[in-house]
């Protein structure tokens, strides 16, 4: 059995739980070699990417998965080809989990209806990006006693955020408070709660002070220009003068905040470098943990977490690592009726692609991204 990870909003407090737990045991040292022999992660990555990439890859390569990176730009679809098709040719390759980041919000939720392998959300659009929620989930809880009781402040473009939005369901499902800080053009509009949800225990202010007061952890979230389809805010420079995290602003905090930052950065926008690279920063340790986290996350999703064994001696993970192409790897079936694409790529303008995209986000609440 396999299951997809699309958002944090859809996991279980008891599921994020066990996540954050498996990935502490393998940030803990913990070896994984082997425990992924046989099976295969293809990566698939219509933006760009140098964080979550890479750690999915190390993460499925040192458990001794094969990792195959479809790349775009030079696979069929600049010939025009459906990201379902696509995505479907991948399962057909012989991939276990297949890895996806899209512009479109929904596009992996889209692609999980269609194959019977692992669809872990990657980030998409502006709806979620569920590993980047795990691991700063887990990069707090490595300093603090409890996530629960934590008062955590969001700050910057948090309407194109999907950093943003895992955060909020993470920390929230935990029992944080979480307060949403930025200008009023980019925080969520006040909207009936079915279009745009939030939980209760979020709050937002368009005040820096106001919002970093009290603050038990601060993430600066990068500015979005990529989907930002018109000035949300006067300029950069303006915006920065009045909600960048910089040493001074960060006082407003408790003095011992953490301060967090999904990368990449936007030095001089967002946040400066006296505040990146101060002693309240864990934004290293972030991407650190992103690789057990990452590694925590194939593992549920390909159903194999609970059969970890103990860690064993050096020289029998040797051994069995000598032994690990012998392992076969089941093949999913193609089903004989394939359904039919309904996203085409850009290069393909005939159909309604869109339609079918905006149910998917109209079911997730969103708006759609660039
Ligand atoms: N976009 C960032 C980077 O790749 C982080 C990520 O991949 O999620 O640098
Ligand atoms: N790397 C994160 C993402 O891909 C954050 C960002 O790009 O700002 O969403």
């Amino acid at each position: 059995m396999s299951r997809h990870l699309l958002g944090l909003r859809d996991l279980s407090v008891t599921q994020i739980q066990h996540l954050l737990d498996l990935a502490q045991s393998y940030a803990d040292g913990e070896r994984p070699a082997g425990i992924l022999a046989g099976r295969t992660l293809m990566t698939l990555f219509y933006e760009p990417s140098t964080r979550t990439e890479i750690s999915f890859e190390l993460a499925a390569k040192r458990a001794g998965a094969e990792v195959v990176r479809c790349d775009v730009d030079r696979s069929s679809v600049k010939k025009g080809e459906s990201f379902v098709d696509t995505v479907q040719t991948l399962e057909a390759l012989g991939a276990d989990a297949i890895v996806i980041r899209h512009p479109m919000a929904g596009a992996p939720t889209l692609a999980s209806q269609l194959v019977r392998c692992a669809v872990i959300n990657a980030g998409d659009g502006m709806h979620e990006h569920p590993t980047q929620g795990l691991l700063d989930l887990l990069t707090v809880s490595q300093r603090r006693e409890r996530i629960a009781g934590l008062k955590v402040a969001l700050v910057g473009d948090v309407l194109h955020s999907r950093v943003a939005r895992s955060a909020l369901w993470g920390f929230t499902k935990l029992g944080a408070s979480l307060t949403l800080v930025g200008p009023p053009t980019l925080l969520p509009p006040l909207l009936p709660s079915s279009l745009f949800p939030l939980p209760s225990q979020v709050t937002m202010t368009s005040s820096l002070e106001e919002g970093l007061q009290d603050a038990d952890v601060v993430m600066a979230l990068r500015m979005q220009l990529e989907r930002q389809q018109h000035g949300y805010v006067p300029s950069l420079a303006e915006y920065a003068r009045y909600y960048a995290v910089t040493a001074r602003t960060l006082a407003y905090a408790r003095p011992d905040a953490l301060l967090l930052h999904p990368g990449p950065m936007n030095l001089g926008v967002e946040i400066t470098a006296d505040a990146a690279y101060g002693a309240r920063s864990v934004i290293q340790t972030q991407v650190a943990n992103g690789v057990a986290v990452r590694l925590a996350v194939l593992l549920w999703a390909l159903d194999i977490d609970e059969q970890r064994e103990p860690p064993r001696s050096l020289r029998e993970l040797g051994a069995e690592r000598g032994n690990a192409g012998a392992r076969e790897r089941e093949v999913a079936e193609i089903p004989a009726t394939r359904p039919l694409p309904v996203i085409a790529s850009g290069a393909s303008r005939s159909g309604g692609p869109r339609g079918d995209l905006m149910n998917n986000e109209i079911a997730t609440g969103l708006r759609p991204s660039q």
